[in-house]
């Protein structure tokens, strides 16, 4: 028997003993997800120790892993048989089948899509308590284009087959800027068919100044440079028109100062840096902060003593490309949120579409990732800023991620994230409700 193989039986006997999945929640010691939910309650099934490299072909483009293996083990072990996942989430934390069940995605979606457009087969826990292989083709077929975006309500993937792209020692970069929106997102979408990069992101960190990052794989660059420690990638972007990584420092340039979000813990400045180390300095300490800070009210209080109201607004929304002008204006003008991140989306194909993650069809879509609190002297109604938010993707036929806050009525969820193909999901592989309801899950943090 394979570990799979054995801990797939071991799991069978567990439920059977426990009579089925009902309070199946998986156990992790990571979790990239940012709304605070209530306590869980009743027992847990630890699914943590699925988290292994099943195997690596890279020669057919394959690598074969457990649910909960991280995108950094998955990484390195594509990576030691010069290959990667075709889609490399930016967090190391970030685990196979938390991508595809919350959206991952990455600067090489221009051409692969997201994660879960990666993915050519699963096996998935389901509330019914069954451990059911899905694919395209199959009868569980559904469950295969269901499960994207579904939050471990229909169930847990515990082994997934996803794709690997051929790569090289190191990705040069180009970082190209611009100062007018309009060509900004023309010159976007030009290059989204060009076959010569391997990546594509951006960041806005100012009304005129609007930087694309082109990377290439390559076997030698003749230097490389290091974000790990001393010298921070995102603030490089303005400084340098070109540069180098080695293709592992590439996948993870975005980890080591969360984007940008590192600046909130302090972590930016170089004495600060050098306490915390190469080893500390990644998004999982970041979260740990954040977290207790959540848990302790630190910042609350800090706030209101200074009388002011802050609304967290952390949320990545896709919006067609030919609306992604109007929407960035409206961010400059109602959020106020800088730096933006900026990632193509290839159009997704109709065939393989994500039943609960309607992106535009046949056009690339634009995600926009802006993470921060929006400060005001005025008491506004709660989650004010984010309600215009959802308001204006949907104005625009964009679709929001779930990872964060969400402030949708029931009848403006289901309106967007299809509650009959939803309904009929639950009621084949979750029919006693063991998982409990995305709109509860998502919104109400139930
Ligand atoms: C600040 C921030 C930045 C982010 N940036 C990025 C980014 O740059 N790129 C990107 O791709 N994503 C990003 N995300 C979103 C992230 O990919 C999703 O939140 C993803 O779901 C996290 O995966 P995880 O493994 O940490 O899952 P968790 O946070 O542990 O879980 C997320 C959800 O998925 C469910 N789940 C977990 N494992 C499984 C499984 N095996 N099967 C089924 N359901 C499961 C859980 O029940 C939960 O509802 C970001 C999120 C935050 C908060």
């Amino acid at each position: 028997m394979t570990t799979y193989a054995r801990k797939k039986a071991q799991l069978e006997s567990r439920l059977a003993a426990a009579g089925g999945a009902r309070g199946l929640s998986v156990r992790k010691s990571t979790s990239n997800l940012f709304r605070d939910r209530g306590a869980h309650r009743g027992a847990r099934i630890d699914l943590s120790h699925f988290n292994g490299v099943v195997s690596v072909d890279a020669a057919a483009g394959v690598v074969e892993a457990e649910g909960m293996v991280t995108y950094e083990a998955l990484a390195d072990a594509t990576l030691a048989q010069c290959a990667v996942p075709a889609v490399v989430p930016q967090l190391k934390s970030i685990t196979l089948g938390g991508a595809v069940a919350g959206i991952g995605i990455e600067a090489s979606s221009f051409r692969h899509g997201l994660v879960h457009d990666t993915i050519t087969s699963m096996d998935v826990l389901t509330g019914a308590g069954q451990i059911l292989t899905c694919t395209p083709d199959n009868e569980h077929r559904d469950l295969f284009f269901g499960l994207p975006n579904s939050y471990g309500t229909l169930g847990y993937a515990l082994k997934l087959t996803a794709r690997t792209v051929p790569a090289r020692r190191c990705v040069e970069l180009r970082h190209l800027r611009h100062s007018d929106p309009a060509a900004y997102f023309a010159d976007l979408e030009r290059r989204c068919t060009d076959d010569g990069i391997d990546f594509l992101d951006g960041v806005v960190f100012s009304r005129n100044e609007l930087f694309l990052t082109l990377g290439r794989f390559v076997e030698h660059a003749p230097e490389v440079s290091d974000y790990g420690l001393e010298r921070i990638y995102y603030q490089s972007i303005r400084e340098r028109s070109s540069d180098a990584l080695t293709a592992r420092d590439f996948l993870w340039r975005w980890d080591t100062d969360w984007f940008w979000c590192s600046k909130n813990v302090g972590a930016q400045h170089p004495l600060v840096r050098r306490l915390l180390g190469r080893r500390r300095l990644n998004s999982i300490t970041y979260q740990k902060v954040m977290r207790w800070n959540a848990r302790h009210g630190v910042t609350r209080a800090w706030n209101r003593i200074r009388g002011i109201h802050a609304e967290s607004v952390i949320q990545d929304v896709d919006i067609p490309i030919a609306r992604a002008a109007e929407f960035l204006a409206f961010l400059h003008a109602e959020v106020g949120i800088l730096p933006i991140w900026i990632c193509p989306i290839r159009a997704p194909d109709p065939v393989r579409r994500a039943t609960l993650y309607p992106l535009a069809q046949g056009t690339p879509s634009v995600n926009f990732g802006f993470w921060d609190v929006v400060a005001s002297r005025e008491q506004r109604p709660t989650g004010f800023v984010n309600r215009a938010i959802e308001r204006k993707v949907s104005e625009l036929g964009g679709v929001k991620s779930l990872y964060s806050d969400s402030y949708f009525t029931e009848a403006e969820f289901w309106a967007i994230y299809d509650r009959e193909a939803y309904g009929a999901l639950k009621r084949r592989y979750d029919p006693d409700g063991a998982l409990g309801d995305l709109y509860a899950k998502c919104v109400r943090r139930a």
